[in-house]
């Protein structure tokens, strides 16, 4: 009331308002509790996601029982160095990448990064360069923005590196991978990415969900065709079986 008498304009309201935010602890983006919130999701929602369980393959970053490398992946190395997810791409990870990735919820950038920072640091990963898996630029306009490329920008703030928006490009549109038959979705991505500007440097590749692995390894490839020394897969979700 008082506001409104002094304030017929509504100028200071949102001032008001941003005093309040600024001095009010920050509420979580999940359930608007104010409680050890950090980057925007309190302790209690943290705990509600599932981190992959340990051990975990040394370069492909599955659960796979026994420490080392897996069977897969002395077989038939991938071409990137590592893979690592931060969790289990199920229940509340899966509503926020969703929100993030479709509704434009992109607050949730940092607190996404936040988890990968987490998972990486544990291994002292300190990159030249951060970037994302590129979308078709149709697709670019379509949603607006990259939501990798969000997250990428926010973890290069936590662990060191470049941002890089231009080192990798997608060449054409592909359908999505989910439901494709296994030889469809081998043709879908085939030689799809092509990569520039990185040689001799390590890279940490961002997705926001890893389900086959074959965008990685198809991604990878670019990269190390382009020179890359060193290809980490950095993901927020993985599916697990
Ligand atoms: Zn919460
Ligand atoms: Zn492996």
């Amino acid at each position: 009331m008082i506001l409104e008498r002094q304030d017929p304009y509504g100028i200071l309201r949102p001032m008001a308002s941003s005093l309040l935010t600024t001095f009010l602890p920050e509420r979580c983006l999940v359930c608007s509790d104010r409680e050890q919130v950090t980057r925007g999701v309190c302790n209690r929602c943290r705990s509600l996601i599932r981190r992959l369980d340990a051990p975990l393959c040394e370069v492909c970053g599955r659960p796979v029982g026994t420490p080392g490398v897996c069977l897969a992946c002395l077989h038939n190395p991938p071409p990137f160095d590592r893979m690592v997810s931060a969790c289990v791409y199920e229940g509340l990870i899966q509503d926020i990448i969703h929100q993030f990735k479709y509704r434009r919820a992109t607050v949730f950038s940092k607190f996404l990064a936040g988890l990968i920072a987490e998972r990486l640091a544990a291994d002292c990963e300190s990159p030249d360069l951060v970037t994302a898996v590129p979308l078709h630029w149709s697709r670019l306009i379509q949603r607006g923005y990259n939501q990798s490329m969000l997250i990428a920008r926010e973890l290069s703030g936590y662990i060191g590196g470049v941002v890089r928006y231009d080192v990798l490009r997608k060449t054409r549109k592909t359908p999505s991978q989910v439901g494709l038959p296994k030889a469809d979705r081998e043709r879908n991505l085939d030689r799809v990415f092509t990569a520039a500007g990185v040689k001799g440097r390590s890279i940490v590749v961002v997705d926001d969900v890893i389900t086959t692995g074959r965008t990685a390894r198809e991604v990878s490839r670019a990269l190390r065709h382009a020179g890359a020394e060193r290809v980490v897969f950095a993901s927020v979700g993985r599916t697990v079986s």
